[in-house]
């Protein structure tokens, strides 16, 4: 793979022992992450809210950053917008208002362990709580890098039985933690067993892996996922600086490979709630072969008030995308609703009212218009 500027240019002042083939390898990146105070140290210049957060953390979401993306974290600079998506500060200490463990009520619905079944005819099925970095604002921060749901085959039989006794499932979504932290040989049996039941007839993978992990995207991985399509990617990104050289070429073989791409953006405050860094990622997106999806709202998770925007805020978003730039780059605005009320697009509206046989719209410039749709 092409290193980018950024990350070469890190490497050879933190990593210059380490061999090209080393710092590609992804399990030589995973076993290298930052994890705690004293990897932080060597690296960023840490404020005192970042290291008391980091020594007070225990027992909650890990610290956890490939060295890899640790390269597009700014060292110096702790307002810097992905380097405040990692490394937890004492806001993440203050909880406020509705937040709480589990906002989306997924354990009410999760009929056994690692599944969750809230819409008719899709499942959610968590298969490890591993992940290869920990997002500060993670709706699992519940449940991941605690060792919970780790790739245990029993817990993956139960799993499997639901969804064989339910036909009414045809689309199974993997999430969890990450799925592409499983190996080949691993991810294949889970997959494979999945492709084997003839009401699942849709597979999708959702993952962080692509932006935070790049070389995970090998030929045998690749291998692998072509066997079981239709199958879909919806990969978590969040700000245009994550689009490296690495990056770019990890998305562009997963489209080659046939893999439909979605981006799974999270709305957060000072990260990228701005017109300009919203259209650069999702324009960004685009040329990699990946079409925006959802743009979420920051889910009430326990400590993420700091990460949280108005839903006018995010409506005001989309307006600025829509209509002043590509369809394909503006995603949908969703709000995931307590106690398992499931997604919600929250998206600007356009609908005016009515005039008559008319309905008064306003369009992309904020003019009225309107459209002949009588009753
Ligand atoms: C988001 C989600 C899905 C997938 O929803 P889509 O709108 O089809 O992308 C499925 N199950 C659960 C529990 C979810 O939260």
């Amino acid at each position: 793979m092409k290193q980018d500027p950024r990350v070469s240019t890190f490497k050879q002042e933190f990593y210059s022992q380490v061999s090209d083939t080393d710092w590609s390898n992804w399990r030589w990146q995973l076993r290298h992450r930052i994890r705690d105070l004293e990897g932080a140290e060597r690296i960023f210049q840490l404020t005192d809210s970042e290291r008391q957060a980091i020594q007070k953390r225990q027992g909650l979401l890990p610290l956890g950053i490939t060295p890899y993306y640790a390269a597009l974290l700014d060292r110096d600079d702790a307002a810097d917008p992905l380097r405040r998506t990692k490394i937890p500060s004492m806001e993440e200490f203050k909880v406020t208002g509705d937040e709480c463990e589990d906002p989306l009520g997924e354990d009410a619905h999760s009929p056994v362990p690692g599944l969750v079944h809230t819409y008719p005819d899709k499942a959610l099925f968590l298969v490890t709580d591993f992940c290869a970095t920990y997002c500060r604002y993670c709706t699992r921060a519940r449940m991941v890098g605690g060792g919970e749901f780790l790739p245990e085959k029993s817990m993956w039989e139960n799993a499997l039985d639901y969804i064989r006794a339910h036909p009414e499932i045809r689309d199974v979504l993997l999430s969890g933690g990450d799925p592409l932290i499983l190996s080949d040989a691993r991810l294949e049996w889970v997959l494979s067993r999945l492709a084997e039941i003839p009401h699942v007839e849709f597979l999708r993978i959702g993952t962080k892996v692509p932006a935070v992990l790049p070389y995970r995207i090998t030929d045998g991985l690749l291998g692998v996922l072509k066997k079981y399509h239709p199958l879909f990617f919806s990969i978590h990104f969040t700000h245009p600086n994550e689009l490296t050289l690495e990056v770019q070429e990890a998305c562009n073989r997963l489209a080659d490979a046939g893999i439909p791409m979605g981006g799974q953006t999270v709305l957060l405050k000072g990260v990228n709630d701005d017109p300009e860094v919203m259209k650069a990622l999702n324009l960004g997106l685009l040329k990699v072969r990946c079409k925006p999806y959802y743009l979420h709202q920051c889910d009430p998770i326990q400590g993420s008030a700091h990460f949280r925007t108005s839903v006018e805020d995010g409506q005001a978003l989309i307006r600025s995308l829509h209509g002043h730039t590509t369809g394909y780059a503006v995603p949908t605005y969703m709000v995931d609703t307590a106690g398992g009320g499931g997604k919600v697009p929250v998206g600007p509206e356009y609908i005016q009212g009515r005039d008559g046989d008319y309905l008064k719209l306003k369009n992309f410039q904020g003019r009225d218009t309107k459209y002949w749709d009588p009753e």
